[in-house]
């Protein structure tokens, strides 16, 4: 990897007709780091996730990962590349079980041919009963024991955001980006998260990108946060200054 940032936002730039939903937005996130983003309902956090994940068209700018511009990336490679993320609504299927939902973000590391014929014969086979070991290792890290052969909608919200969470890791990303990740919690299951994003960053070396709207998440967990309103960048910098910042504070309260 050349030397630079992980991941840079440029200028960019998405229309959704007369909306501007992001209008020139900029940023680095350095490997290593912790990015909070942050901004009132409709600031454009989402989209920007839908945009480097190749969901969203981009309409000016540039988006690098690695040194390398994503916008001529196809969305089914940008997980290959080493990028993960999260749902604001988690995005399992719910007709498989947990294993198996964590198993399939495995598929970067093995190609998708060889997870879905692991699925098929389970542990049938030497290779699906040790993706399945490897699934239940990322569970136990996520705190989750004897969940693995549950079915997904059998299971309380919280402990499903977990189970995300666990495919995303699986896939061992150079980059993680979680939308939302507390959304929906109860006061102990935030707590927990926080402590858990924490240390998993530390033990994996992660990047993390992250959006959320529970400001004692992001302000504890962040190296450096990111404000956005009506899709511009109203201020950047350590959460502190970030916090104080008059435009952050106007845009919360709705004022002028
Ligand atoms: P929230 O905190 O409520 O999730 P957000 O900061 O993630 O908000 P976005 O969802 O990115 O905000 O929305 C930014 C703007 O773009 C909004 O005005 C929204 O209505 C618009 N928008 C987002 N996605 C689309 C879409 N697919 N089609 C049309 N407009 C869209």
């Amino acid at each position: 990897t050349p030397p630079g940032p992980l991941l840079r936002c440029q200028d960019v730039r998405v229309r959704f007709g007369g909306i501007l939903a992001l209008d020139g937005v900029g940023f680095d996130v350095n490997e290593g780091a912790i990015v909070g983003i942050i901004g009132p309902n409709g600031a454009g956090k989402t989209t920007l996730f839908n945009c480097i994940s190749r969901l969203y068209p981009v309409h000016g700018g540039d988006i690098s990962f690695a040194g390398r511009s994503l916008l001529a990336t196809p969305r089914h490679r940008i997980a290959a590349l080493g990028i993960a993320r999260t749902f604001q609504n988690v995005a399992l299927f719910d007709t498989l079980s947990v294993a198996e939902n964590v198993m399939l973000g495995a598929h970067r590391r093995f190609g998708r041919g060889f997870v879905a014929d692991a699925l098929r014969l389970r542990s049938a086979v030497r290779a699906g009963r040790e993706l399945s070991n490897e699934a239940e290792r990322w569970l136990a890290m996520l705190g989750l024991e004897g969940v693995a052969q549950r079915r997904v909608s059998d299971l309380p919200f919280g402990t499903r955001k977990r189970v995300e969470l666990a495919r995303a890791l699986a896939g061992k990303p150079r980059l993680l980006m979680l939308d939302e990740p507390a959304a929906g919690l109860n006061h102990a299951e935030v707590e927990e998260l926080t402590v858990r994003i924490r240390s998993l960053k530390e033990r994996l070396g992660l990047t993390i990108l992250l959006v959320e709207h529970h400001m004692h998440v992001v302000m504890s967990l962040s190296d450096t946060v990111i404000a956005l309103d009506f899709g511009r960048r109203i201020a950047a910098g350590t959460p502190l200054h970030v916090q104080q910042h008059p435009d952050v504070i106007r845009a919360y309260l709705g004022g002028p």
